[in-house]
């Protein structure tokens, strides 16, 4: 029995300060932004527009606290701000029905030919895309928090490789690891959130805080990567740093890519029970589950070695058999980049 990763009540709680907050706005302001779901703030020393979103994946609720946590710091003031951070909360309607989304997934629609269309012809998520992308036009940069469906042995940034987006993944301090793809190869044509931003010249910063639900990770890794996010943006403003002064003096990440992807091409492929996000595996490795009575289930091993990322439980029936419609990957496998993304992508004639 599939239980929910999360009460409504206490997500209900979270929209309503949220949406305390832009009432709190002065009208002028709000009819500006246009969006019931967009709370902004101007420190009025600095152009720089940060933009913050959580919950394009609706169900993915746990960094809304920690975001209502800074917005509620930079409001009284406890947060210094000096530039322009607007603050998004993507598809709160599939949140309330603990839903990725409703009609469709709202990551795969921020296409730009959206904007001409009316809204009366659009979904719920292509009306949300609309208004979103009106304000990642004038974003500076934006930082996007997700969850994944299963837990992760550490927190992970995903998007492809950008120098600028690199420095600033390095001084936030989100995550150590970034599973990234040469900037033109590959997964491109996903309308993601992050790829748009990226596609308009701008870095753009894709975090997963591991499982979906209210988490202290969640809430504390918003806390952290957003903070030192603000702070570097001051310092930039006021010329006491430069963005590379403050990306090399934290730690560099590891980097991974796809390696392996496996296709779920049979509705009787079952992982075996445990595998998380960042689970490590060795080549050959039994990737399915043991037992006498599981006997009928294909064998699975991993063809390499690397770590397993976005491993899939799909409900199944009696038979064993999954319910369709079944995901098109069962697992994949990413592995350490063989040096760093600067060294192998870098490519001035056609980076953006
Ligand atoms: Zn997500």
């Amino acid at each position: 029995m599939k239980t929910s990763p999360y009460e409504t009540e206490a997500l209900e709680t979270c929209l309503r300060a949220f949406s305390d907050l832009v009432a709190s706005q002065d009208e002028i302001q709000r009819a500006q932004l246009g969006d019931d779901w967009a709370w902004q703030y101007s420190g009025g020393k600095s152009n720089f527009h940060l933009v913050v979103s959580v919950m394009i994946h609706g169900d993915e609720v746990g960094p809304l606290e920690g975001l209502l946590d800074v917005m509620e710091a930079i409001q009284s003031g406890k947060l210094q701000y000096d530039g322009l951070i607007t603050c998004v909360v993507g598809n709160p309607e599939a949140g309330r029905r603990v839903k990725r989304f409703i009609d469709v997934d709202l990551n795969r629609v921020f296409d730009s030919e959206l904007r001409a269309r009316q809204p009366e012809e659009l979904h719920y998520e292509e009306a949300r895309a609309q208004s979103l992308m009106r304000l990642f036009d004038q974003c500076d940069l934006l930082i996007d928090f997700h969850q994944t469906i299963l837990d992760s042995a550490q927190p992970f940034y995903i998007c492809p490789w950008s120098e600028e987006t690199w420095r600033w993944m390095r001084l936030m301090g989100g995550a150590k690891v970034w599973v990234t793809r040469h900037p033109h190869r590959g997964g491109g044509g996903l309308l993601c959130a992050d790829e748009y931003v990226r596609q308009r010249g701008k870095p753009a910063v894709a975090l997963e805080l591991g499982a979906l639900g209210f988490t202290s990770k969640a809430r504390a890794g918003v806390w952290k990567s957003l903070s030192r996010a603000i702070k570097a943006i001051n310092e930039i403003s006021q010329k006491t740093a430069t963005l590379s002064e403050l990306a090399n003096a934290e730690p560099d990440l590891k980097f991974y890519e796809t390696s392996y992807r496996a296709r779920f091409d049979n509705p009787l492929l079952t992982l075996k029970e445990g595998l998380v996000n960042f689970t490590e595996v060795q080549c050959e490795e039994r990737l399915s589950p043991l037992g006498s009575d599981l006997d009928h289930l294909p064998d699975i091993s991993a063809p390499q070695s690397g770590v397993i990322l976005f491993p899939k439980y799909p409900p199944r029936d009696e038979g064993g058999e999954v319910i369709e419609p079944r995901p098109r990957e069962l697992y994949r496998i990413i592995s350490p980049l063989s040096s760093h993304p600067l060294e192998l992508w870098t490519d001035k004639s056609t980076d953006q």
